[in-house]
């Protein structure tokens, strides 16, 4: 056992990693795949196999768990949850990059979103991405390499992530305690997103909110239907998202205004309304990119509804992602033809384009709703 067991159905990659780990580090790596494929558990896994008192990632050593807790002194991680990671960040790694180890065998920089990276701040990674402290090792995370700037590309040694399959996921789950049924159902249709796999299986809410989503090809009969329902399935995004983020937004304002001085009566303190004001915007970034998300994921839970109809009218055979909602891809497949079908699949796979370059996801939605109907 070791902590790369948890990165789920990626042989080649982790044998990379840990090939890796256990001799040349090398001092850049792009790790990449696509959503709740593991990106983040990989680039820690191989954290602590490289400051491992055993080099394998062993779990038990003690540099292991402090990589595992956040603590270990020579490992510095930026992520986001907002729309981007700005300059002001990279600049305060830069020196990190530079210096020696405390403790450890290495430093280790982990940029979990370096999609998000804006320009300014990819450019102030570069010279250090070049020639980091002789002991530095750079662990980058994105989707795909088409997310990061070719030059931090080409400076990076890639290990590419897949979809995990549903018998890995499914496997991980009864591992952690899921019953088999609830495990197969959940890794089937969590479709390779291992984080929303285990939602799927834990989260009663979760599942109702899936339901509810799958049901909009039902709610087509007439426009005002259809509008209706696409205003639903946007609200309902909404309140995920918002009560998601909502709680922490408030905690994080009060104790920053606490740290400031603020909301105690007659004192004010200058200079204190940027802060505050970055911190709002901070989470208004995170709450679109939150929004953003769980609209996208509901987008996708319903073109495979749409896909596994399709499976059925071209009589392909082959497992349906969503297994519990068979009948309704069985309607599907006999009242609209394949090509329709098709079209829908489309539609849908349009909206999350459109949502992601910016459209207000309402109208987004709406013209979805709409092109379902008679597409
Ligand atoms: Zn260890």
């Amino acid at each position: 056992m070791t902590l790369f067991d948890a990165v789920v159905g990626q042989p080649d990659a982790v044998a990379q990693l840990a090939g890796a780990a256990a001799g040349d580090s090398g001092h850049a790596w792009l790790v990449v795949g696509p959503a709740g494929s593991g990106r983040s558990v990989a680039a820690r896994a191989f954290t602590a196999a490289l400051q491992c008192e055993t080099r394998d990632a062993c779990g038990r050593c003690a540099a292991c768990r402090e990589v595992m807790a956040g603590t270990h002194p020579d490992v510095a991680a930026v992520s986001t949850e907002g729309l981007s990671l700005g300059v002001r960040a990279m600049r305060a790694l830069v020196p990190v990059a530079l210096s020696s180890p405390s403790v450890g065998r290495h430093r280790v920089i982990v940029v979990e979103d370096a999609d998000r990276l804006t320009e300014t701040a990819a450019n102030v990674l570069l010279k250090p991405l070049e020639e980091p402290g002789e002991a530095t090792v750079f662990v980058l995370c994105a989707p795909s390499t088409e997310d990061v700037l070719p030059t931090i590309r080409s400076r990076c040694r890639l290990v590419t992530l897949r979809i995990p399959s549903v018998a890995a996921v499914a496997e991980l789950l009864v591992a952690e305690g899921v019953d088999h049924d609830t495990a197969s159902f959940a890794a089937a249709a969590g479709q390779g997103h291992v984080g929303r796999a285990r939602r799927l299986a834990r989260d009663e809410g979760a599942r109702e909110r899936r339901a509810a989503v799958l049901r909009l090809p039902q709610e087509l009969g007439s426009v005002a239907t259809a509008l209706q329902a696409a205003a639903g399935l946007v609200t309902a995004a909404d309140e995920e998202s918002a009560a998601m983020s909502g709680e922490r937004d408030a905690a994080e304002t009060a104790s920053l205004r606490e740290a400031l001085g603020l909301g105690v009566r007659g004192v004010t303190v200058r200079g204190t309304a940027g802060a505050v004001k970055e911190l709002e915007a901070e989470q208004r970034s995170r709450a679109t990119r939150a929004r953003r998300d769980v609209l996208d994921r509901a987008l996708v839970d319903l073109a495979a509804l749409y896909r596994d109809a399709l499976l059925i009218a071209l009589h392909v055979g082959g497992a349906p992602v969503h297994a519990d909602q068979a009948d309704v891809a069985a309607e599907l497949a006999r009242t609209v033809t394949a090509e329709a079908l098709l079209r829908r699949i489309d539609a849908v796979l349009g909206c999350r384009e459109a949502i992601e370059a910016n459209v207000a996801p309402l109208l987004a939605v709406e013209a979805m709703a709409l092109a379902l109907r008679t597409g």
